[in-house]
Order: structure tokens, then C-alpha cells, then sequence
């Protein structure tokens, strides 16, 4: 069966705020590309502007956040915007940035869903390339564990999140079809969270310095510090989102189940490399065919 057609956006469109762990202020462009281009990230603050692909060869070891590199270039907390590309389905961009974090803007994908919006989706003439999960894959290591099997229909990703029952984050699931209507109301705008504790450990080292409980969800003793819930399990949201932006690293379309338990970016960036592997399986494959 043939993929989907390639999409891209119509115009250029920005989105500006400052970098949640450097405290750096940014400004990124998404710029229309050509088919097969794919997501590509460009470093206009730069000498020569360097180029970045959106590729999970080139990624770089970080805590917490996503960071690709390429040469001597590199561009972190890249998983919001690339969660939002994939969930809808904006397959070929060339993203500018001036600074080497993108925005944390709520700590959500929403602000990139809306500017991509705005830059209005596109169809193109040439196919997505798809990968079909036809047997289960599991990573698992001491903490967590990602099981990727086959699905009769699209991706559906499961994110099973709990840390515990002495944890003042509940137990809670987040499970959806993902499609570009589901990802922007129900997906986009869940916002990555953080335990008071760890705040008060990560501005010691100097992260995080402009950042208000009211910009991102901070669990105290009693849920959520200055700031409501937009769901009942949005951090389980959350980190499903994450999970679709590292995946779609591995530069197609998946058909699949993906279920995740306590996973984090370094499963996800595993989980992308499965996929991205069995890609380059099938393009030599359908090579040798020809
Ligand atoms: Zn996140």
C-alpha cells in the first residue's frame, strides 16, 4: 500500500520565547521545503548558517530534553517542535533558529501546532515512505520498558506512566490513534512537568532561571504549584508526545503500537533507531528488487 503524500507548509511562519535550561532568547522560522527534504534544522545565528538534520544519526547524548548534532553544530529540546510536525504529519521544513535551544514556550507543543497551522499545511506530489511493524520489539532496561508491534492502522502510541505509589504524580494512561485532528486537541497542548525538588536542583546548576511555576507544570506535595491540570493524565499526554516527536527521528511514517511504560528521551531515541534501521532494510530491499 502506498504512503500518504508529503506535506509541507505554505508559508513561512515564527514563533519566539527563551530556552527553558539555557535562559537563552530564540527566535525559530519554519520555511516551506521541498519533497524529500525532510526536517531539517539551520542555525542562521552561526558562521556559514549550518545545517542540522532532523535525523536520529545525528543525535547527542543530553539529559532530560532531545539534542541533535551534526558537524560541529548542534540544536537541543528539539522534541516539542518535532512532535508537532509529526502530529501534523508536516513531513519536509526547514527550521531556522538563532540560538542553540528552541523555546519551552508552556513546556507544551500547542504554540508550534498553531504557528504551523497558521503557516497552512500542504499536500506535495511525492509519497511518505511508511514502515510496517510486523513483529514485537521490546527495549527494556532496569526503569522502563517500550514494546513496538504490529497495528492494523496508522500509529497508535499507549504511554502507561507510573512512578510509584509514594510518587505526587498519580498513576495514569494516555492512549490514542494519532492523526492531526487527535494530536492538536488532545495532544499538543500537554505540558512537560517537573518535580518541585528537581527545580530547586536544576537552578542550582543555573537552569531554568526565567522559568514561573505558571509556565510549566511543577509537582509539589499537593499536585500541580500555581497551575491547573488541562487533563486528568496530562503528564501521561506529555510524555507520549515526546515519545512521537523522538520516533518520527527515524524519518518516516510508522504503522504500529507502541506501548510505553516509565520511558523517557533515551528509550524513545532507541525505539526511533529500531524503526529507522528496518527503513534502511527496506530501501535496499525494494534497491535490489529494481
Ligand atoms: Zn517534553
Amino acid at each position: 500500500m502506498p504512503g500518504r503524500f508529503q506535506q509541507t507548509i505554505s508559508r513561512s511562519t515564527s514563533v519566539k520565547g527563551f530556552g527553558l535550561f539555557t535562559n537563552a532568547d530564540v527566535c525559530v522560522t519554519f520555511q516551506p521545503a521541498g519533497e524529500n527534504h525532510g526536517i531539517v534544522f539551520q542555525r542562521v545565528d552561526l558562521p556559514g548558517q549550518p545545517k542540522i538534520k532532523g535525523c536520529i544519526t545525528n543525535i547527542a547524548a543530553e539529559e532530560r530534553r532531545t539534542k541533535l548534532l551534526e558537524g560541529s553544530a548542534s540544536v537541543e529540546m528539539v522534541e516539542h517542535v518535532l512532535a508537532a510536525l509529526a502530529g501534523l504529519r508536516i513531513d519536509n521544513c526547514l527550521i531556522q533558529v538563532d540560538a542553540p535551544e528552541l523555546p519551552g514556550c508552556d513546556g507544551s507543543a500547542l504554540p508550534y501546532a498553531a504557528a504551523l497551522l497558521d503557516g497552512e499545511p500542504v499536500q506535495q506530489a511525492a509519497r511518505r515512505k511508511m514502515v510496517v511493524l510486523k513483529e514485537n520489539s521490546v527495549l527494556e532496561d532496569e526503569d522502563a520498558v517500550i514494546t513496538a508491534g504490529p497495528y492494523f492502522s496508522g500509529l497508535r502510541l499507549s504511554y502507561d506512566l507510573n512512578y510509584g505509589a509514594d510518587s505526587v504524580i498519580p498513576a495514569q494512561l494516555a492512549d490514542f490513534s494519532i492523526d492531526p485532528v487527535t494530536f492538536a486537541s488532545s495532544i499538543a497542548g500537554a505540558r512537560t512537568f517537573v518535580l518541585e525538588k528537581e527545580i530547586v536542583y536544576l537552578r542550582s546548576r543555573g537552569y531554568g532561571e526565567k522559568v514561573s511555576t505558571s509556565d510549566l507544570l511543577v509537582y509539589g506535595q499537593d499536585g500541580p504549584v500555581d497551575n491547573e491540570l488541562r487533563a486528568h493524565n496530562e503528564c501521561a499526554r506529555h510524555k507520549l508526545l515526546d515519545c512521537l516527536g523522538d520516533l518520527s527521528l527515524c524519518g518516516c511514517d510508522v504503522q504500529g503500537h507502541i506501548r510505553a511504560f516509565r520511558s523517557g528521551h533515551r528509550h524513545n531515541h532507541q525505539l526511533a533507531r529500531l524503526v529507522y534501521d528496518l527503513a534502511q532494510k527496506k530501501t535496499s530491499a525494494v534497491e535490489r528488487a529494481a
